[in-house]
């Protein structure tokens, strides 16, 4: 490590304690375990501004158990998730992400019976009036500029052919475009992605890989779990690698590819 970097490293952690976080998620002794199975153990996680983190690890290793954490979808039994000065740990799915913190599933989630410019409106409108589901009157007045925000939305993930299109007559490559346009709609400060480019073919993940750079020039944190090596080292600032359920290495993607931890963890499976 040189010495700019433990400067920096200093003053991050200062800046952090003293509640000016350039660290933008604090991922702080995270245990869960599900019927005796350690799914996570000891995970401790910085997630800095602006950049872009990837968690790695082999399968069953931990990562959507730790997403899931992040976004109120499981409880830690130990441990907790900070955000931007709030601690997330026992707030609900939908309080997390009204605080600025969109993700992308494993498995699409999207709305089949919705058209794709439905689906993108729906955050847009939530996003707008956190009380339209109490009063859909109140968004009316908004429609129009809401619409032309998911338009553009929509275009810029590859999906404007497809802008009337049901959900459920999309492949699973444009289902998870249309989930990512999901999530980009709602400008958050923090996109959690689990397998961006799980099902997609080669070409739409090289899409999805420059559709990821624009996002990390324009400055928006995120972190991304791949299995994909060749997105990982495509995207990411720096990298996580659990296995077990435990944290066994973290830095630079060269840090990663030439840490022997790494490649022992994924023997096998040919990854790194
Ligand atoms: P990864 O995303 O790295 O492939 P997961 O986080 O999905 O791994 O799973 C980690 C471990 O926890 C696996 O052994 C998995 O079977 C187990 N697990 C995950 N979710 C549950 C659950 N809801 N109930 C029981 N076991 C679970
Ligand atoms: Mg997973």
């Amino acid at each position: 490590m040189s010495v700019a970097e433990i400067v920096r490293d200093d003053e991050e952690e200062r800046g952090f304690k003293s509640g000016v976080p350039d660290k933008v998620l604090h991922i702080d002794d995270v245990h869960k375990s599900f019927a005796g199975l350690h799914a996570l153990s000891d995970v401790d996680l910085d997630v800095r501004k602006g950049e872009t983190h990837a968690i790695i690890g082999p399968n069953g290793a931990g990562k959507s158990t730790l997403l899931n954490v992040c976004v109120g979808r499981i409880r830690p039994d130990r441990g907790a998730v900070v955000f931007d000065g709030h601690t997330l740990t026992g707030k609900s799915p939908h309080e997390i992400n009204q605080l600025g913190v969109a993700r992308v599933f494993q498995t699409p989630e999207v709305f089949l019976d919705l058209t794709v410019l439905e689906n993108v409106m729906v955050p847009a409108l939530s996003k707008r009036d956190g009380h339209f589901r109490l009063n859909p009157f109140r968004a009316l007045g908004q429609e129009k500029a809401i619409r032309a925000e998911a338009e553009e939305v929509i275009a810029s993930v590859g999906l404007a052919k497809h802008l009337h299109s049901v959900a459920s007559s999309l492949s699973r490559g444009d289902k998870r475009r249309l989930e990512l346009a999901m999530g980009l709609v709602q400008h958050p400060k923090l996109l959690l992605l689990d397998e961006p480019t799980a099902g997609m073919a080669r070409h739409d993940t090289n899409a999805t890989i420059e559709l990821l750079k624009k996002i990390k020039e324009a400055g928006m944190t995120k972190v991304i779990i791949e299995h994909d090596m060749h997105v990982v080292f495509s995207l990411a600032d720096r990298i996580t690698v659990l296995a077990g359920g435990r944290i066994i290495a973290q830095g630079t993607p060269e840090e990663i590819k030439n840490n022997p931890k790494v490649k022992e963890a994924y023997l096998g499976e040919e990854q790194v």
